[in-house]
């Protein structure tokens, strides 16, 4: 190995995820911090430790010279950027590599075609994904919009180009709606994400959104890691996952992982990433890919036993994979529950000091979460303060462990949304698998 120092470019529960994996291996971390996590589990188990800015994300987590100034003082040979913040960002990625600092991520080239939906869709196509009917790349021209949209058959969905986060889309069900929603579409677009591009989509009726984990060595090999099945989501923000998925064969996933690590061997793929789909009436349909570790990668480290963070670190290494795909056996059946710091019902952000935390324990019951008795939630950031993940032979017994797991947490002070999933559990329909994309909603609204 020959990375000794990795910094770790993140904050709470991925940054302790992935210190924890670094450490494993022998390897050194630096955290950096903002003013606001001083006192951030992450920052006390570091072996080094850099404040970087202020509270706002744009000053420190985003803050890319300060960033590699913290590398170079500390003489970090890697950088990890976790999710979300600069992890998706190409520029960020060249500039880290131009410093002689490994980039423990995809080559910044894959990261930009990616991030550009339009450009994602269409390198998708080309490498043999099923692609969501749609537009051939960006529309611009409302009457074009027309036709096209009269072609595919409302409703369709007009997504920002470099959306994220569940954001950046509108629903159009009429061609009286069109003109105004594409106006709309495209103003928060450029708002949001500096960039008016948009395209269209049929707006499938009622899918489950699964997607296919693959890793790639750079050099044209790719594995991939099964599914995940994230359908259970509001406003577009995944709230619990699971795999495998409740609705797809050993078949189905030999198939569909076949196509998409093929696809990443062609493309020269290094790294993880995350292939996203739609899935209706047996079908798949490519919507976008993440070229980043996810949230929701603990539910594969489950059924898979691959330690994915350490995956990642040894390929940016320059080390081969440390699989192959006939190694990879899927066993049992993996739930994780986002806990998020808000009222569980009305989502209203609830930030502040912990008085009193227990985790829950026992066998195959893993806590993700930097929180502990007397920290401050701060309130500058993204509402997730942990993970539950539980794992069990089957999927019914993965569900009563979670019952077990979600009843011996303790966590005082701030409300969380712990008391939503011990009600989702119990839902008969849940207990079947029987979900799509729009269930959440619905079973939140028949409950106001
Ligand atoms: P983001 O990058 O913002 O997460 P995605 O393209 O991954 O955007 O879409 C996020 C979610 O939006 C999907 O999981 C799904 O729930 C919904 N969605 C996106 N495209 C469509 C579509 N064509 N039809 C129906 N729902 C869609």
């Amino acid at each position: 190995m020959a990375i000794k120092r990795l910094l770790i470019a993140n904050r709470g529960e991925i940054a302790l995820r992935i210190h924890r994996a670094a450490q494993e291996m022998g390897i050194e971390t630096v955290a950096v911090h903002s003013t606001a996590d001083a006192d951030a589990m992450h920052v006390r188990l570091a072996d080094h430790a850099v404040c970087i800015g202020p509270p706002a994300a744009k000053d420190s987590y985003l803050n890319v010279a300060a960033i590699i100034s913290a590398a170079e003082i500390t003489d970090a040979d890697a950088i990890h950027p976790g999710y979300g913040f600069l992890s998706e960002n190409a520029r960020f990625a060249e500039i880290v590599e131009s410093h002689g600092i490994k980039w423990v991520g995809p080559k910044p080239e894959h990261i930009r075609t990616m991030g550009d939906k339009v450009e994602a869709k269409r390198t998708a196509g080309a490498l043999g994904l099923p692609l969501v009917p749609g537009s051939d790349g960006a529309i611009e021209d409302f009457d074009e919009a027309r036709k096209l949209a009269a072609e595919i058959g409302y409703p369709v969905i007009i997504k920002a180009a470099s959306g994220g986060g569940g954001r950046g889309m509108k629903v159009v069900n009429s061609a009286e709606e069109l003109q105004s929603q594409m106006g709309q579409a495209r103003s928060e677009a450029a708002a949001a994400f500096g960039d008016a591009t948009v395209y269209m989509e049929k707006y499938l009726g009622n899918p489950r959104h699964i997607e296919f984990q693959v890793f790639g060595d750079g050099e044209g090999n790719a594995v991939h890691l099964g599914e995940r099945d994230c359908s259970l989501q509001r406003r577009h923000q995944k709230v619990l996952e699971e795999a495998p998925s409740p609705v797809i064969t050993p078949e189905e996933r030999d198939r569909m992982g076949g196509i998409v690590s093929k696809a990443m061997a062609d493309m020269g793929y290094r790294g993880a990433g995350t292939i996203e789909f739609l899935w209706e009436k047996g079908e798949f349909y490519f919507i976008e890919m993440n070229t980043r570790l996810q949230v929701e990668h603990p539910v594969t480290e489950a059924i898979t036993g691959v330690d994915l963070v350490r995956e990642q670190i040894r390929i940016a290494d320059g080390q081969a994979l440390s699989f192959t795909q006939d190694a990879i056996e899927f066993k049992g059946h993996a739930i994780e529950c986002r806990i998020n710091a808000e009222d569980p019902w009305n989502f209203t952000p609830s930030p502040g000091k912990v008085s009193n935390y227990h985790a829950a324990g026992g066998m195959n019951v893993r806590v993700d979460s930097g929180l502990y008795a007397g920290y401050s939630i701060p309130p500058y950031y993204d509402s997730m303060i942990g993970k539950l993940i539980v794992s069990g032979r089957s999927r019914a017994g993965a569900i009563m462990r979670l019952k077990r797991a979600l009843g011996e947490m303790v966590i005082e002070g701030p409300k969380t949304s712990i008391p939503l999933h011990q009600a989702l559990v119990e839902d008969p329909e849940f207990n079947e698998g029987e979900y799509t994309i729009k269930w959440l909603e619905e079973w939140l609204a028949k409950r106001a």
